[in-house]
């Protein structure tokens, strides 16, 4: 039986079965510090993943061997240099499967994307009468771009609530959507509680009611294979760094139709086809919306961090981020005085959490001198913590290099954390 078949037959459990992760650790160079004297247990992926050699490589070849300023020079270093800029967009097009690369632009990342819709297609369109509706369980970067649109233009943001599970409930999601509706934007995976969002069929029903969605994939492209033709967003919005790429690089992605309508966002080198005093004429897509010079050793880090990953298999990296996930929750279901926030059945690898009678941060802290790394506070999701009736949780989050000991030492520290404070 071959190997294709043996997938089909046993599935995801027999994937993450054969993921060799302690061999995936070892591309990770920063996964063997110490901390605090103690082996580094990094489960803080969400907030920004770990770079495998790969990526690093690639930057370091670019800066030592390739670096110029791309589209403007004949010499050979700038040529070769914007080779690697836009064989970068090319690869990121492949990744979301976009259908060209004018709908590819390059921004600093997931919040820089959403504020460039926000000002460029949302400003100019929206005003007096009209609804912007996003969900309850957003991260700040999704929800204040909008609120200053509606500041701006007059325009009503609304808010599709969760239930206690942490999913958007769906049946109130549908009763807000109208024909004032002209924006949907909402989360792929929340970052604060892992819910995945019903995203396709909640584009569709967007769709239907002739709105323009948005969707923010920061937490969904390092665990999901996203396609967005096959998903139907207008626009999609990510970060390199949460997909074992470098800071300071991210992707919009935009239906060609709508970019081409928008005017540029920013002003300067490389929008630009002609300039005089009198009059500017624009450059053509993608070059629009990517005024100045670029990062562009980070767009050659980003692609090899795609490489990376798909090298992997990202339905294998899923499989096994699942078992992990599945793993965990069932362990720390069982710890005394331990709450897990947001339940949904489908989410990515993260885990939302509260101690008894101990602060989110003093719980970060006893972890911390235990050499594990996790995220307290309000994950830039302070209307989640709100609706729990929380300051803040303690959060875990798995990527493509954790292992079942990761869990071991997370549990014992949350042990020793529980007996500090007993
Ligand atoms: N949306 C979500 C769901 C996120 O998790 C994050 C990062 N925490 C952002 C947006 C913002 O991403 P960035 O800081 O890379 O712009």
């Amino acid at each position: 039986m071959n190997t294709a078949a043996t997938d089909n037959l046993a599935g995801p459990r027999a994937a993450a079965a054969r993921y060799d992760a302690a061999r995936v650790r070892a591309d990770f160079p920063i996964l063997a510090t110490r901390v605090h004297g103690r082996p580094l247990t990094y489960l803080d992926s969400a907030a920004s993943a770990q770079r495998p050699l790969a990526v690093l490589r690639a930057v370091e070849q670019y800066e030592t061997r390739t670096h110029a300023n791309v589209h403007r020079g004949v010499h050979a270093l700038s040529q070769a240099a914007t080779a690697a800029y836009e064989g970068a967009r090319e690869r990121a097009r492949r990744f979301i499967n976009a259908r060209s690369v004018r709908e590819v632009i390059y921004v600093r990342g997931t919040t820089e994307a959403i504020n460039l819709v926000a000002q460029s297609w949302a400003r100019p369109r929206l005003g007096i009468g009209d609804e912007i509706l996003i969900s309850a369980l957003e991260h700040h970067a999704n929800i204040v771009p909008w609120q200053m649109v509606c500041e701006q233009t007059g325009c009503t943001l609304k808010v599709a609530p969760i239930d206690r599970r942490g999913e958007v409930i769906q049946e109130e999601f549908l009763k807000l959507l109208s024909r004032r509706t002209r924006l949907v934007a909402l989360a792929h995976v929340s970052n604060a509680l892992g819910t995945v969002l019903p995203i396709q069929q909640m584009i569709a029903a967007a769709h239907a009611h002739g709105a323009c969605v948005l969707i923010d994939g920061a937490q969904a492209v390092p665990h999901l294979r996203v396609d967005v033709q096959a998903l139907g967003a207008d626009f999609y919005a990510f970060s390199g760094h949460k997909l074992y790429g470098p800071t300071g690089i991210g992707v919009l992605y935009g239906r060609e139709e709508l970019l081409d309508a928008m005017p540029p966002w920013q002003g300067g080198g490389d929008m630009i086809l002609s300039v005089s005093f009198e009059k500017t004429t624009y450059n053509e897509l993608p070059f629009k919306f990517e005024a100045g010079t670029p990062n562009i050793s980070g767009s050659v880090g980003l692609a090899a961090a795609m490489d990376y990953l798909e090298g992997l298999g990202i339905e294998a990296v899923a499989a096994h981020e699942q078992a992990l996930l599945q793993r965990a929750t069932a362990e720390l279901e069982r710890l005394p005085d331990l709450t897990l926030v947001g339940t949904a059945p489908h989410k990515a690898a993260v885990l939302s959490f509260t101690m008894k009678d101990v602060h989110p941060h003093d719980l970060g802290t006893i972890l911390d001198a235990e050499g594990v790394a996790i995220r307290t506070g309000h994950h830039c999701a302070m209307p989640v913590m709100t609706f729990f009736g929380l300051p803040a949780t303690a959060r875990a989050s798995f990527a493509c290099y954790n292992t079942f000991e990761d869990i071991e030492r997370l549990l014992a520290a949350l042990r020793r954390a529980r007996a500090v404070f007993a």
